[in-house]
């Protein structure tokens, strides 16, 4: 397929309802969406499946529990500059311990329990937006506050 003018809220939306089975065991979904958001072109269903790979590993995070107790969200957040559009997907969880945080772009590397994840979730996300959308993704992590975020070109 082409790329098309993509409405970034609407892939992130309509991936957020295919999860709503998953999300409904009390993980709150917060939108703080930039609401002059312009659209891209892009691949669309190449980036429903970056949204896909990074709320689910969210999903999976939190089902670790938060640091402190608190209940667990996922803040979505998307803004724009002149050049680029960003989005941040970002949890309460546990966190990726530095060593880790090192491999999680590695394909297979997996922390998860036998049959539980392929470690390609993260490769092909950052496959998605560097190879296909000249994008850059970016992680910051520390207990309570993990965020991916992907940038892309206008
Ligand atoms: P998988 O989900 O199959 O393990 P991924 O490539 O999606 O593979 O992620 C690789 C690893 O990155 C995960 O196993 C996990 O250790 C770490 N990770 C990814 N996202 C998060 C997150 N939001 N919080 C904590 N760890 C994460
Ligand atoms: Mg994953």
């Amino acid at each position: 397929a082409a790329q098309q003018q993509i409405n970034i809220h609407d892939g992130i939306e309509d991936t957020l309802r295919l999860f709503a089975f998953k999300l409904k065991h009390g993980i709150k979904v917060e939108r703080r969406y930039d609401l002059e958001l312009p659209e891209v072109m892009a691949f669309g269903s190449e980036l429903n499946q970056v949204w896909t790979n990074l709320i689910d590993n969210a999903i999976d995070a939190l089902s670790e529990g938060t640091p402190d107790g608190a209940a667990p969200q996922i803040i979505i957040r998307t803004c724009h500059k002149s050049s680029h559009l960003r989005v941040e997907i970002e949890d309460n969880g546990p966190g990726i311990p530095a060593d880790v945080k090192n491999r999680i772009l590695e394909p297979f590397f997996t922390t998860k329990s036998m049959g539980k994840g392929s470690g390609l979730g993260l490769d092909v996300v950052r496959r998605i937006i560097e190879n296909r959308h000249s994008g850059s993704l970016m992680v910051e992590s520390r207990p309570g506050r993990t965020c991916f975020a992907v940038s892309l070109p206008m």
